[in-house]
């Protein structure tokens, strides 16, 4: 049996419902997509449930469950994987959180959650709070783009079950983090206390100083959200014997991807937003399969049409779209397999993930043929219903690595 390599296209959020203003028509079924439908004609399709029917996945879970790694095990919550979307060094038990760069008043009001969505000298500022020490815990400290930045808290007995300190709206006191669980109530004390030290150092820095003498909002605070545990997860190669790779915009994807040690390609053009470069993503991917045997490649793009219900922008994402996949199906070798689905739905009637199942195809030169176009309703008809949790397994049986099951 020929061993095959393989990639994985996630088109993020890009089921959805039908639409009145596309004549009831789905944005993938109304689009022009030439190019995914022609590859669909020789793939096997069908719908498949990113967990399972009806569960609302989010991007960070439906990808685990793709990967093989269930959620319901692993996941405690975004922050430790968004720490590792910005390259942080991640042991398991750590606690990670996301978190803006805020202003806040002298009673810690919230002014303006991005703190002016500052765009310079976060470095500083993140470097600023980087390894202080309270008790007998660690933080750590990383910019992002823009305000974002993420924290990381180490230290014996810490627990994910603690509540935001970022109340997600301005005009209000900062909260205070609450332990809910017994066992949080450690971390939850340490963390409200790093956060008031965060605001002075902060408001004395020269950074915060410059700007305010511009007549900017100084960033003058740190808000962690999301609390989560780092995971113990098992190393991608091993469990699969395959050696991976991924091409993705969105810093949350990224971390999900370091911390099973698939190894990111960067490059300037993956922006995780409308304006990504989409061929060279592509470029980039099948650069990749020279010497990796498996390719993730997210695009971002559907999954923010949707979010911004925008349907008409959802056709048009879809349809450059499947340009970049015109351009794919030029460059890749022979006898690769081609997966190409969604994480989840993000109808643009909703504004937001939904449980409804998404289309996937899968090609390899001699798999059966039984696509028509590559959409919700003709995808329907293929002979597969499956859950995300199975994509990796009919992966390796395509790709001729499965072991055989019995004599
Ligand atoms: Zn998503
Ligand atoms: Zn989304």
């Amino acid at each position: 049996m020929q061993i095959r390599k393989s990639i994985l296209v996630i088109l993020d959020g890009a089921g959805d419902r039908a639409n009145e203003k596309l004549a009831y028509k789905t944005p993938l079924e109304y689009a022009s997509t030439p190019n995914l439908d022609s590859i669909a004609k020789k793939s096997m399709v069908g719908l498949m449930d990113p967990i399972a029917p009806g569960i609302r996945a989010g991007s960070d879970t439906s990808h685990l469950n793709i990967l093989g790694y269930d959620p319901y095990e692993v996941y405690t919550g975004r922050g430790p994987f968004e720490a590792a979307g910005l390259d942080m060094d991640l042991k398991p038990g750590d606690i990670a959180f996301r978190c803006n760069f805020s202003t806040v008043d002298e009673n810690l009001v919230v002014l303006d959650r991005r703190a002016g969505r500052i765009k310079e000298g976060t470095r500083e500022l993140a470097e600023a709070l980087n390894r202080m020490k309270i008790e007998d815990v660690e933080f750590f400290v990383k910019e992002g783009v823009e305000h974002r930045a993420a924290l990381v808290m180490r230290g014996p007995g810490l627990s994910p079950f603690v509540s935001d300190v970022d109340p997600h709206e301005k005009g209000v006191k900062i909260h205070e983090a609450k332990p809910l669980k017994e066992v949080a109530q450690k971390t939850a004390r340490l963390l409200n206390l790093f956060v008031k030290k965060s605001y002075e150092i902060l408001k004395e820095h020269p950074v915060n100083k410059r700007r305010e003498a511009e007549g900017k909002l100084p960033a003058n605070i740190l808000l962690p959200r999301g609390a989560g545990m780092a995971p113990h997860l098992e190393n991608f190669q091993k469990k699969y014997g395959m050696k991976g790779a991924c091409v993705v915009g969105t810093p949350l994807i990224r971390g999900i991807c370091k911390m099973v040690g698939i190894e990111p390609i960067d490059f300037s053009g993956a922006t995780g937003s409308y304006d990504t470069d989409m061929r060279g993503k592509f470029d980039h991917a099948v650069k990749a399969l020279r010497s990796y045997d498996f390719v993730l490649v997210n695009i971002k793009a559907p999954d923010i049409a949707g979010h911004d219900m925008l349907p008409q922008k959802k056709v048009v994402v879809m349809e450059k779209i499947d340009d970049a996949v015109g351009h794919l199906l030029e460059i890749i070798p022979e006898d690769v397999v081609v997966i190409i689905t969604a994480d989840h739905s993000t109808p643009c009637t909703v504004g937001d993930h939904t449980g409804d199942p998404v289309p996937i195809l899968i090609y390899a030169a001699d798999t059966r043929r039984e696509g028509e176009e590559f959409n919700e309703i003709s995808c329907a008809k293929g002979s597969l219903r499956i859950r995300g949790k199975e994509v990796m397994r009919i992966l390796l049986n395509i790709t001729n690595r499965a072991e055989k099951f019995g004599a």
